[in-house]
């Protein structure tokens, strides 16, 4: 079915500024050198440890056999297993897994849980695919990947239109093929098959978290603090619904569709509540359509980008009005707009500090099924926020102590700590 507005986002995100990859590497570059990084290490954790591409061979509904092409990227394990979602998309491309994948391991370096960097993905339409045919193309893409995974090797989650339900044929398929269950093969599970509780909530209650310190800086209360979403997913979704039960005033959201406005403030619950019933934004009442490009420049305090790369450009970063960019996606600002950016004072939550809750609580999620015992879910949210705060906060003293804007430091920050134990380990070579 066409959809202009999904198109628009589509065409935004291919629009070549960089690809994900290099945008990445662009990054890292920087940092390397402001840390002075060892030329071994630089050589080494520049690269991917590992890329697995697998052609999937699924049985249609139709009765035809379609064969899909899938990655999985594992960045680096230096710090303990790769770690990383999976995403199902028309438009995943090998380059921007690899991106996916080294993110990973930056962000788990700088919330320090001990894990490396992975990530897959699967060339193709889920919204076109059938239930049977998701589980068909889920449990054989695992068997292809059944040596490279596994709790001590590599541990997939959710990500881009991968789910609960996803995980656990990932986990049924990998048990069948080990002769006995083994939960801790992926995070982000059911509940009740050895998932965390506050999992599906941690990204957006991760952005809500680094928020809530970043808006001390401008000593903003929620109450003042007028809020963007870009993105009703898990991440965008719940983040807004999060920031709005504690008294921010979410005044934009959008799904895939396009956005709805309201300067007044939107009543989030309605909202989501509406998007789920009618699968669109359009035609809610008490407030203005909007475009996706368009949602970005509305001024605000805090703009929370949560749906997908490359949105912020050289194109469009002279015009964000915000105080505080939170960044709920996986790379939604590009290289060429954070300088941009910076010049223009906005303060950046940089995408591998603000949406590491959902890795975090996966971590939880992993020592738990390591342990067989499960934690209160008021526990889980309290070691969620003890750990973002202290993120949050050790990255602004890194970046003041080391005079560098908020992405470089985070980047710093973790390529440090993996590159400590790059050299403690030594190199195999
Ligand atoms: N896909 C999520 C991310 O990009 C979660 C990864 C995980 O929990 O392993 O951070």
């Amino acid at each position: 079915m066409a959809n202009p507005m999904a198109d628009e986002m589509r065409r935004f995100k291919g629009s070549d500024e960089k690809n994900p990859f290099e945008a990445m590497s662009e990054r890292f570059d920087r940092a390397a050198q402001t840390l002075g990084l060892d030329a071994d290490l630089y050589a080494v954790m520049r690269v991917p440890s590992r890329e697995i591409k697998v052609y999937i061979p699924v049985r249609m509904d139709t009765g035809h056999l379609q064969v899909f092409e899938g990655y999985r990227v594992q960045h680096n394990f230096a710090r303990g297993p790769a770690k990383g979602g999976i995403r199902y998309a028309p438009d995943v491309s090998l380059d921007e897994v690899k991106a996916l994948s080294a993110w990973m391991t930056w962000k788990c370096a700088v919330v320090n849980v001990p894990f490396g960097g992975g990530k897959g993905g699967i060339i193709c339409n889920p919204e076109q695919m059938s239930l049977g045919e998701l589980e068909r193309m889920t449990r054989r893409y695992t068997a292809e990947l059944i040596d490279f995974i596994g709790p001590d090797k590599d541990v997939p989650a959710p990500d881009m239109n991968t789910n609960e339900q996803t995980m656990a044929w990932i986990m049924d398929t990998y048990s069948m093929h080990a002769r006995h269950t083994v939960t801790a093969v992926v995070t982000g599970k059911p509940v009740a098959l050895g998932g965390s509780l506050g999992r599906r909530e941690a990204t957006g209650r991760g952005v809500l978290f680094c928020v809530n310190e970043a808006i001390k800086r401008y000593k903003l209360t929620p109450e003042q603090t007028s809020v963007v979403v870009q993105g009703s997913g898990n991440v965008g979704g719940i983040g807004a619904q999060l920031m709005h039960e504690q008294g921010y005033k979410v005044i934009a959201i959008s799904d895939v569709g396009g956005g709805i406005h309201n300067p007044a403030g939107l009543d989030i619950p309605a909202v989501l509540d509406y998007l789920q019933k009618n699968r669109t934004l359009e035609d809610f009442p008490k407030a203005e359509r909007i475009s996706n490009k368009d949602l970005l420049e509305i001024e605000c305090d805090v703009l929370a980008p949560c749906a997908t790369e490359n949105q912020i450009t050289s194109e469009n970063a002279d015009r964000i009005k915000c105080k505080i960019l939170a960044e709920g996606a996986n790379g939604p600002t590009t290289p060429k707009a954070d300088k941009i950016l910076h010049d223009k004072g906005i303060f950046v939550i940089p995408d591998i500090l603000a949406n590491a809750g959902g890795v975090t609580v996966s971590y939880f999620e992993w020592v738990q099924d390591r342990m067989g015992y499960f934690w209160q879910e008021s526990q889980v949210n309290a070691r969620l926020e003890e750990k973002m705060v202290a993120s949050f906060n050790e990255l602004c003293h890194y970046a003041t102590k080391h005079e560098v804007d908020t992405r470089t430091a985070a980047y710093m920050l973790a390529i440090d700590r993996v590159a400590y134990d790059t050299r403690m380990r030594g190199i195999y070579a």
